[in-house]
């Protein structure tokens, strides 16, 4: 079957992955998904231990998600939103959200196509919020090491994983990285949660102090760091991070592409630190892959200073051919009622929980993992080569692919990145679905010898 494509393959690029020819080492096709199961051309059915991509969060082939789309695509498949023209999905979804994250003081959504876009949004209408308060010097953005904020160039400059950074020269000048409040890895060698928030917390405000607060926009990171590894924060991180920038007059920018809408076990990652934003990044399950769509959300205080801001400072001079797409926005309302219905973030928590107790063991009997780690359904695995000193597994090695390839003979698809094998299956998982997941990691584990 698959030999039908292998010349069409060659045609197209696979994002993050080598270019070189032959890398064809973990090739799948699929051709079908329904609930938390895919089927590859070959007809494998495989447990969904990613979600897509971080963002099948109400389970594949939806039928009340279908039936949304295709209701709109009779209405009105397509309009623009620039300049006074909307449609009645726009609105729906606008309302929605603001009224979701109320207890944020959410006031005002910015829509574009995905995470990268409502980053980019983000940073850029920070700065505009600076010039509209009278303090155009606040241009430089902080952001944590090991973050991921999407692949544009603001994005890719507030991100902090050089492998983003490597082959793309000179990115966005003005962005500065802290150590991210990482129990496992962290330069202080610090294994208690209050100290090592407190030596990060030390570290943010010197930084802040050494490049002037009136030179800084905001403050930009994940409430769990998702692609650099599932990084949970010590609880309190970030109240006091929220302190900080409350003293120091800075933006708080939550980027909750991943932990938005569920994912961490709360509606809102930020929520569930106890902590509300100035600006919310959205994507991913907001239409949980049905149709791409992101999102960015400003609390009232930057949309009264931007509405407020006199001649051109009030003008949003920013959008995209697809900001507000209607049936996106159909079908992310479709997946909202879901969401919202079923309690997607309570059962992410419940079976989050008992998958991550199962996984535990794991790192007791097998030397190459090092530890395992999470929140709700986001977690990690992290490989090492060596335990007492935490050295990781050589990435360019193969051994997490080579684990994720046995997982997938014993019917689960996992998600090797560099030294991590990362879970994020859909949110309506069930309990025997998390046990599967577990046996899976567990046989592939043992053939590693
Ligand atoms: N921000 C975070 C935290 C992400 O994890 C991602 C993608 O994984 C993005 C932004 C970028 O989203 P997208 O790939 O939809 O552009």
């Amino acid at each position: 079957m698959y030999e039908k494509y292998k010349t069409a393959e060659k045609k197209f690029w696979h994002p993050m992955s080598s270019s070189a020819p032959g890398n064809q080492a973990r090739r799948l096709v699929i051709a079908r998904a329904d609930g938390n199961y895919i089927t590859d051309i070959e007809g494998h059915r495989m447990l969904d231990g990613v979600g897509g991509l971080w963002n099948v969060n109400v389970g594949h082939n939806r039928p009340e998600v279908k039936a949304a789309i295709a209701a709109q695509l009779d209405e009105l498949a397509y309009y623009q939103t620039f300049d006074g023209i909307s449609h009645p999905r726009v609105f729906d979804l606008a309302e929605r959200l603001t009224s979701m994250f109320a207890q944020e003081e959410m006031a005002r959504v910015l829509f574009n196509s995905g995470g990268s876009d409502a980053v980019e949004t983000a940073l850029k209408m920070a700065r505009q919020y600076w010039i509209a308060a009278g303090q155009p010097g606040r241009t430089r953005f902080l952001s944590l090491r090991n973050g991921y904020h999407g692949v544009h160039v603001g994005g890719t400059s507030v991100g902090g994983n050089g492998v983003y950074h490597y082959n793309h020269g000179q990115l966005l000048p003005g962005c500065y990285h802290l150590d991210a409040p990482w129990l496992y890895r962290n330069p202080w060698d610090c294994r208690d949660p209050v100290e090592l928030t407190a030596y990060c917390i030390r570290q943010l405000e010197e930084q802040i102090q050494f490049l002037g607060p009136d030179t800084i926009a905001a403050f930009i990171a994940e409430p769990v760091q998702g692609a650099g590894g599932v990084i949970v924060p010590p609880e309190g991180y970030w109240q006091q991070l929220r302190e900080v920038c409350d003293r120091y007059d800075i933006l708080l920018i939550a980027d909750e592409v991943v932990t938005g809408f569920g994912r961490t076990g709360c509606m809102l990652g930020s929520r569930g630190w106890g902590v509300s934003p100035d600006i919310l990044c959205l994507a991913k399950g907001i239409s949980a892959g049905y149709i791409p769509l992101g999102a960015t959300v400003f609390n009232r205080r930057v949309a009264e200073a931007i509405e407020n801001a006199p001649g051109f400072g009030n003008v949003i001079m920013h959008g995209y051919t697809y900001s507000g797409h209607p049936t996106a926005c159909a079908a992310a309302l479709a997946v909202l009622d879901i969401v919202e219905r079923e309690a997607l973030p309570d059962n992410a928590a419940k079976v989050g929980a008992r998958l991550n107790e199962q996984l535990q063991p794991l790192s007791e009997r097998f030397d190459v993992v090092g530890e395992v780690r999470g929140k709700g359904l986001m977690l990690a695995l992290d490989l090492v080569a060596d335990k007492r000193t935490r050295q990781p597994i050589d990435p360019t090695e193969g051994q997490a692919a080579r684990i994720a390839e046995e997982a997938r003979k014993e019917g689960v698809l996992v998600r090797p990145v560099g030294s991590k094998i990362i879970l994020s299956p859909p949110l309506t998982l069930t309990t025997d679905e998390a046990g599967m997941i577990v046996q899976a990691l567990e046989v592939a584990l043992e053939r590693q010898g």
